[in-house]
């Protein structure tokens, strides 16, 4: 089983008046098969967690380790992590002009399973995959990202994390701007990857209403640039109702 390890992990990023530290050692094991929720208070830095381990440049790991069955994932090109078995969300949230969602799709499939999947059963699949989702078949043929809603975006995403099958996901704030039918849909994706169980999922937010649909095996709350606290699915049930006022003493994020 595929394990992703993070190490005292700590990241700055550059600004106005020099370097900032935003995560302050993080220590987290995901392995396969495992659903764990990151939740915490805006500008807790959550998203620099997961930008961090997608490799994006603005961020500078300046201590701490992050592997992949012992691999450095950290020295990893973005490419490379995808093809280790990372999906980062994130990692492609630019309009691609020119490319429709399918080429694209099949794009990363060959990238990720060292050969191009066969174009009839690929497209068995990903059709497949999109009625799942509830998506309109014209979507497969539109231009990835371009003109996207905040839910096609996420739908997109989902869709994705189906066909792709990696080892480990981390999904960011795929929850947020979603009506309640696109978060039950995407949560019933979540759900559907988790069942296979060859997949880890991170997922990340910031509101705990997605845990209604989604029975992570761990909740981690995340506050000043570090876990908090980690524990298991009842930690949401406290979250939802008691807030993050009792780790954000003096501030969100340090
Ligand atoms: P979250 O996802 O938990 O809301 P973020 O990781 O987006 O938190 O941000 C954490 C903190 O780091 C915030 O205070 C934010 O303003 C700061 N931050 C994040 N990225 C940058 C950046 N590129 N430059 C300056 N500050 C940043
Ligand atoms: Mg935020
Ligand atoms: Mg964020």
């Amino acid at each position: 089983m595929a394990t992703l390890e993070i190490r005292d992990l700590h990241v700055s990023v550059e600004a106005e008046n020099g370097p900032r530290e935003i995560l302050k050692g993080v220590d987290l094991t995901v392995k396969q098969g495992e659903t764990h929720a990151i939740m915490g208070p805006n500008g807790s830095g959550k998203s620099t967690l997961a930008y961090s381990i997608a490799g994006h440049p603005k961020y500078t790991i300046t201590s701490g380790t992050v592997t992949l069955d012992g691999e450095n994932v950290l020295e990893m090109t973005v490419d490379e992590r995808a093809r280790a078995g990372m999906f980062l969300a994130m990692q492609y949230p630019v309009e691609v002009p020119g490319v429709s969602v399918s080429n694209f799709l099949r794009t990363s499939a060959t990238a990720i399973r060292g050969e191009a999947p066969k174009l009839r059963t690929w497209v068995k699949e990903v059709k497949s995959a999109m009625e799942k989702l509830q998506m309109d078949p014209a979507f497969a043929e539109r231009n990835v990202n371009e003109g996207f809603s905040g839910g096609e975006k996420k739908r997109h995403e989902i869709l994705q994390l189906e066909l792709l099958k990696p080892k480990i996901a981390i999904l960011d704030e795929t929850d947020s701007g979603l009506d309640v039918d696109a978060l039950r849909q995407v949560a019933e994706g979540v759900n559907r990857v988790h069942g296979t169980g060859e997949v880890g999922t991170l997922l990340i937010t910031h509101y705990t209403r997605i845990l209604r649909y989604i029975k992570p095996d761990f909740v981690h709350v995340f506050a000043k640039g570090r876990i908090a606290e980690s524990g298991g699915a009842e930690l949401a049930d406290k979250l939802e109702a008691e807030g993050y006022e009792a780790y954000t003493k003096g501030g969100v994020s340090a």
